[in-house]
């Protein structure tokens, strides 16, 4: 066994793992999962647990961990050789489980075992997985005509490499830009730490002056800080436009998206739904694109007056404080910083200060400790950079799991913050295999010879996926395909990372991880209480923003005719702007590009699901009220008894029951809009 893609035995090898070991290992791994596959149809025993499901399981669990470190690394490494090797196996890993997603003999067995005396023995979780696999069987196509099959599985393929080209070319067309500056004056306004990081790019290209780069340690300061209004609009444009037919031609993502969209049509029509939505809400919370458009145009009529309110103030702000009149798209962020300030008098920037990274890291796990109780400990591992951490989380004595953490952003990282899974929990014939979690954010790294320092965006960012880490880690289910956020509906998997987040607002919590990164201080009560005052800060505009995408999305995938072939990109371009027209309150210019970059539904799995975040914060609201609840009674909202019910009945059951079910045994009650709307301070007084 010398490729190290093929041990199992332990933890990614990820000192040893090489971009060649990729396409022998993967190919190895289908290889295998072929033959059991063919050696269980075979067999003419009836189905079992014992003698289908379990072998299935972990054959299949093999090539998913492998193939995940290939992706992990894509992800984290996207220099030509990981890419390259990732690409090589794409459509030959993509083929297999088209295949086995229509290996009809497969199908007969989950529906004999489905219709057998043991199912009604199984556990619910079990029984759940047998319904999952005979629903997703249908989706991959299982019951098509024969005739049909080949095109099916060629839209498969075609879809995920379409997928994979639409994040390169948004990454490549990312970096593809840069604004050199060598004129000391055009930095005016920026913070000092961003200068010096345009400047140590710029030395590393071995060049006098700064570069500021579109990513977005980069970019977000620009577009905050920096007093020239030249400099912004000429960064805003071409960060708007990434990716586009206004760029570099071979990176243009908007063919990408016409293909996509009618590859997505026909895939729907082919299983028998009218649209692709459809196809989308089988495995969601969600029942119909009816009602998630009437949950979203709720929210929105609610939203909207105050995201109007917000609009006239900064306008009326910027004309009157900044002499910026019309306010234009790339003034806004400055703008409102600059009005953040003067209403709240302070800045991200100074906050920032106070959150250097161990501090925060030190205060996150005493969250987890005190709610769950459990230890967190830093523990040794193969890692992809140096810079990465890893840790183990024992629960009295027991390891529970592990996790890495990746939080600085760097040239070749896919950008943004997620979770995924390295392994998860199976209780299996040779015993219990815990859980293991990448947690990868896109912060600023350190700067000068001190700690990196986190926005209190980064560090709500860190939260919620540290939410989805522990769904993952802390589930208790025995069987792989339900445990942590398997199994999970899309639309309720946020929950507990949204979830997370809301102890970022709370004093007791936030106070005790921080730590002046120059004189140790706390933060000072007092600008807390500002922070808190500024909580809702354009909460209205940021509101109808996320309902913008979220409706887009939704709407393109059912009301969008993509039947007839590609769809023309200004067909996309006219559904945004209705969209727009709508429910948004600030319209950017004609030549704006936003679907070029929204990887999301492109090239992420949320086609037909972005309003999952909304629909998610409902109930993580409305779950975090319990714990407010709580604390209004002892004390401290880090309440053990209310944490210790979060875990039983949301946390460890993951995907083992309906999510709605869970919330219920959580909560005692259906889930309910009045939490999120409190606490985004939308309730009019
Ligand atoms: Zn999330």
């Amino acid at each position: 066994m010398s490729n190290p893609l093929l041990d199992f035995s332990t933890l990614p090898r990820f000192d040893a793992i090489r971009p060649e070991h990729v396409t022998p290992a993967i190919r190895q791994l289908i290889d295998e999962n072929r033959a059991l596959i063919a050696e269980l149809v075979a067999d003419p025993a009836p189905p079992t647990w014992a003698n289908f499901v379990t072998p299935m399981t972990e054959e299949g669990e093999r090539l998913g961990r492998a193939w995940g470190i290939v992706g992990h690394l894509h992800s984290v490494m996207d220099v030509p050789e990981w890419r390259e090797a990732y690409n090589a196996m794409l459509p030959e890993v993509s083929s297999f489980y088209a295949e086995v997603g229509q290996n009809l003999e497969l199908f007969d067995k989950y529906r004999q075992l489905f219709g057998s005396a043991e199912y009604d023995m199984l556990t619910p979780a079990r029984q759940r997985i047998i319904d999952h696999e005979l629903r997703d069987f249908r989706l991959s196509g299982a019951e098509l005509p024969d005739a049909d099959k080949p095109r099916f599985k060629q839209i498969q393929e075609e879809m995920s490499a379409l997928a994979a080209k639409f994040s390169e070319n948004l990454l490549d067309a990312t970096n593809a830009h840069a604004e050199w500056i060598e004129d000391a004056s055009m930095l005016a306004g920026l913070p000092d730490d961003a200068i010096a990081a345009a400047r140590a790019a710029a030395e590393r290209d071995g060049k006098p002056g700064w570069k500021f780069t579109l990513q977005m340690p980069a970019y977000l300061p620009v577009m905050q800080y920096a007093d020239n209004r030249e400099l912004r609009a000429r960064m805003y444009r071409a960060y708007a436009t990434r990716a586009s037919e206004q760029g570099r031609p071979e990176l243009d993502n908007g063919p990408l998206i016409g293909k996509i969209l009618a590859l997505r049509a026909e895939e729907a029509k082919m299983l028998g739904y009218r649209d692709f939505a459809e196809v989308s809400l089988v495995a969601k919370m969600a029942e119909s694109a009816g009602e998630v458009l009437g949950f979203l145009r709720e929210l929105a009529t609610k939203a909207k007056p105050f995201a109007e309110r917000d609009l006239a103030e900064l306008k009326e702000f910027a004309r009157s404080e900044l002499k910026l009149d019309p306010l234009e798209p790339w003034d806004v962020g400055y703008a409102s910083e600059k009005l953040r300030q003067a209403r709240y008098a302070f800045s991200d920037q100074e906050v920032k200060q106070y959150f250097p990274e161990p501090k925060v890291l030190e205060g996150l796990f005493g969250v987890i400790r005190t709610l769950y109780g459990v230890d967190i400990v830093a523990d040794e591992a193969p890692k992809w950079d140096p810079s990465a951490h890893f840790f183990r989380i024992d629960k009295g004595g027991v390891t529970v799991g592990h996790f890495y953490l990746d939080l600085h952003a760097r040239e070749t990282k896919r950008g943004g913050a997620w979770m995924d899974s390295a392994r998860s929990r199976y209780v299996g014939p040779r015993g219990t295999q815990t859980p293991v979690a990448y947690l990868v954010c896109n912060f600023p790294g350190p700067v000068g010879g001190k700690p990196a320092t986190f926005t209190h965006d980064d560090v709500l960012t860190l939260f919620h996926e540290c939410g989805h880490g522990l769904h993952h880690l802390l589930t208790r289910v025995d069987d792989l395909a339900v445990s942590g956020i398997h199994g999970v509906e899309w639309d309720a998997v946020e929950l507990p990372s949204q979830f997370m987040e809301n102890f970022c607002w709370e004093w007791d919590v936030l106070s005790g991880m921080t730590s002046h990164v120059d004189t140790g201080a706390q933060l000072p009560r007092a600008l807390f209480d500002k922070m808190i005052a500024a909580k809702n800060f354009q909460s209205g505009m940021q509101t109808v923003r996320q309902l913008e995408f979220s409706m887009f999305d939704l709407r393109l995938h059912s009301e969008v005719d993509a039947s007839g072939g590609p769809v023309p990109i200004e067909r996309v371009m006219a559904l945004l702007d209705e969209v727009r027209s709508e429910v948004a309150v600030m319209i950017p210019p004609a030549w704006h590009r936003f679907p070029h970059s929204f990887s999301h539904i492109f090239a992420g799995g949320y086609a037909a699901g972005y309003y999952s975040y909304k629909w998610a914060e409902v109930l993580s609201a409305d779950a975090f009220e319990a714990f407010e609840e709580a604390g209004a009674g002892k004390g401290s909202l880090l309440d053990r008894e209310t944490g210790e019910r979060f875990w039983r009945e949301i946390l460890a059951v993951g995907g083992s029951r309906p999510a709605l079910d869970s919330f219920k045994a959580f909560r005692g009650r259906e889930p309910r809009v009045d939490a999120l709307l409190r606490h985004n301070g939308m309730v009019s007084a």
